[in-house]
């Protein structure tokens, strides 16, 4: 099939890929008094005596805003607002389906931080929850972290949902080859949104006094200049920051210069990065997720020529798919029920593990469920929805979950 085309004329035919719909029909004038005019003034009049009540009697308990400024679509760059709604919606689909969350697009006319952060906290009003997504980095991180206090999960998918995602696939291909974790050397190609995010959770930075979280034993990240170094002069903050846990003996050089010797290689960068050759000289029976989309660092048949023990990548035609819609229908559904302020660094390693325990034993060509495995979102969101209330101190007993 011609995606591309076949697409447009859907996108055309479709002329918006969600809508709106009522939870129930309203036929008769006492539902008109109920549902609007009298008789809605009850719940405005009890939310205006407790602003909490909203959680109770409106659609915020079970809706998310997917916020977007179009810097970061997709791999299409810097689009703008207008031209990133097909995603958002695309994205606002999966929320509903995975998650049976309303998920609604709401994309930027700027790009500017202090302007995002503000017009964030001005609609949250409406919203359980806020997914940002495509902003580009490093934007991106200061926007997250501005709007942490807002009282609702601030999430930005592209860090944390693909990290997310990427710890649970290594989980399970770390068992498929016999290496613990905490045994793993690791290089991450590519320093922007996804590669810091990886390298945070893998080396358990946000989750330091957590004993279920294991760091692998060393990351060397790399940028399209090579390895980010102590003696690199071009590094912005948040690269920087990233030295104090990457990188411990200072090794300098290329992409092909940090792999040898490695038992992992993480290609969030671009596509066509390594050959067989450089799989040959890893260490013995290695890990590749080469996660570039649509073309990825190495495709999997060179990789396995190489000597690969096993290989994932983001594209659905292949096995081992590493695809976010593993992780943020389950999450946000999961810190919804919990009415979690954040998703906490617990709730993202619970996270990881439920969908790494989805698959029984992992193998070869399945080291993670498949994107459509309509189990991942419940069992993702029941574990996320655990940590987050015992960490919160309450019982495992609510939900706001309404269908
Ligand atoms: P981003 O924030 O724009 O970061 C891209 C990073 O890649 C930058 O650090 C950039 O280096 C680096 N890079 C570019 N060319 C490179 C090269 N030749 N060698 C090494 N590094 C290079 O983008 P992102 O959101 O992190 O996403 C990065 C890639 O991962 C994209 O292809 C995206 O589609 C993919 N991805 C896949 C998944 C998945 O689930 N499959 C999830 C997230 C992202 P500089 O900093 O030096 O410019
Ligand atoms: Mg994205």
């Amino acid at each position: 099939m011609n995606y591309s085309e076949e697409s447009l004329k859907l996108h055309s035919l479709l002329k918006g890929k969600i809508g709106i719909r009522n939870q129930m029909d309203v036929r008769t004038s006492e539902h008109l008094s109920l549902v609007y005019s009298p008789g809605v003034a009850a719940p405005c009049i009890e939310i205006a005596k407790d602003p909490e009540k909203v959680w109770e009697y409106t659609l915020k308990s079970n809706t998310v805003a997917i916020v977007s400024d179009g810097s970061a679509v997709l791999g299409l760059g810097n689009i703008g607002a207008e031209a990133s709604i097909p995603v958002m919606e695309g994205k606002a689909m999966l929320f509903r389906q995975f998650g049976h969350i309303n998920a609604f697009p709401i994309c930027l006319n700027t790009q500017d931080v202090d302007e995002i952060v503000e017009t964030v906290r001005r609609i949250a009003p409406v919203f359980g929850g806020i997914n940002l997504e495509d902003i580009a980095a490093p934007r991106s991180f200061e926007v997250e972290e501005r709007l942490q206090d807002l009282g609702i999960p601030v999430f930005h998918d592209d860090q944390h949902g693909t990290a997310i995602v990427v710890l649970g696939a290594l989980i399970n291909a770390a068992k498929l080859v016999g290496k613990p974790l905490e045994e793993l050397s690791v290089v991450i190609n590519g320093a922007g949104a996804a590669g810091v995010a990886i390298a945070r959770l893998l080396r358990c930075i946000d989750n330091e006094n957590n004993t279920a979280c294991i760091p692998v034993k060393e990351i060397i990240l790399c940028d399209s200049k090579g390895i980010i170094s102590r003696d690199r002069d071009n590094l912005n903050s948040s690269k920087q920051a990233t030295l104090g846990y990457t990188n411990p003996n200072n090794k300098s050089g290329s992409i092909k210069d940090a792999i040898v010797g490695a038992d992992v290689f993480i290609g969030v960068s671009v596509g066509n990065i390594l050959t067989a050759d450089d799989i040959r000289t890893m260490a013995k029976d290695p890990i590749i997720f080469a996660l570039a989309n649509p073309t990825p660092e190495i495709m999997p048949e060179e990789a396995y020529k190489g000597g690969a023990a096993v290989v994932g990548t983001g594209r659905s035609d292949l096995p081992n798919q590493v695809n976010n819609v593993l992780g943020f229908p389950g999450i946000f559904r999961g810190a919804l029920d919990a009415r979690a302020k954040v998703i906490s660094p617990k709730m993202k390693l619970a996270a990881a593990y439920a969908i790494a325990d989805c698959v029984h034993p992992p193998t070869r060509d399945m080291i993670i469920p498949p994107a459509l495995n309509e189990v991942v979102a419940y069992k993702v969101a029941k574990a996320v929805k655990e940590a987050a209330l015992a960490e919160m101190g309450l019982p495992d007993e609510m939900t706001g979950y309404n269908g």
